[in-house]
């Protein structure tokens, strides 16, 4: 089991209320497995995306990644244990302007200390960014910048991968395209694969899909 979510709960404050968003989600997958993860805007999948992420904690539940229960981890390891084995791809594709694209594109291994020529060399060519290693992110358009995206997460080889309607700013033939090459690269390298979405045609394209309502998860 790559991960399994356990009774997760998170609430906000708002107004001086609480407001509940999750109310107990639970849900595992697998290595290998492309799930995604349905709802109505508002109601918890980016909530709980980022805490999958642990860029935010849980109010109560456990999520346990590759084994490790990241709620009981010190900040410092749940980042190192984020840097190590979890990939994230969002909406915005978050590059940075001042890095050429296949500095951008080695950048997250790098950090890593996850470097693979070969792989990154592969994934220049399956995701046709060959001709645009020098320029720079604004020379590029939406649906390229987001293939850049989806190459620096992957070219660190994480086991985890975890996307938020990451073609959410393309157009749907370009999105459409983009996430079934982002599908068949990271079934390569063997990861599991969680992608928010609010469209079921994308949706479909996962090998499995759970939806997210009042709180909880419904198979
Ligand atoms: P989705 O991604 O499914 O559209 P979100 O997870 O972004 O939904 O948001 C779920 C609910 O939690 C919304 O009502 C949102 O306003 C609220 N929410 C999300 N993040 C915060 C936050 N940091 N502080 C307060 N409320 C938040
Ligand atoms: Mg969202």
């Amino acid at each position: 089991m790559l991960l399994a979510l356990k009774d997760i709960r998170k609430s906000f404050q708002s107004a001086g209320a609480e407001v509940p968003v999750l109310g107990g989600v639970s849900l595992t997958l697998d290595t290998g497995e492309t799930l995604a993860l349905t709802g109505e805007s508002g109601s918890g999948k980016s909530t709980l995306l980022h805490l999958i992420a642990g860029l935010d904690a849980p109010d109560a539940g456990a999520i346990v990644i590759d084994g490790t229960d990241i709620t009981t981890l010190p900040d410092a390891a749940r980042a190192e244990l984020r840097r190590g084995s979890v990939g994230l791809v969002f909406q915005q594709f978050n590059l940075i302007p001042s890095l050429s694209i296949g500095a951008n594109l080695s950048f997250q291994a790098r950090l890593a200390g996850r470097e693979d020529p070969g792989w990154t060399e592969e994934l220049v060519a399956r995701l046709g960014l060959s001709g645009l290693l020098h320029r720079y992110p604004e020379h590029l358009s939406g649906g390229q910048q987001q293939r850049v995206a989806i190459g620096r997460t992957l070219a660190a080889r994480p086991k985890l991968v975890l996307a938020d309607e990451p073609t959410g700013n393309l157009d749907e033939a370009t999105g459409d395209a983009v996430i079934a090459l982002m599908r068949d690269l990271v079934t390569q390298t063997g990861a599991g694969f969680l992608m928010v979405t609010h469209s079921n045609r994308l949706a479909d394209r996962m090998a499995r899909r759970v939806h997210l309502s009042a709180g909880r998860i419904a198979e």
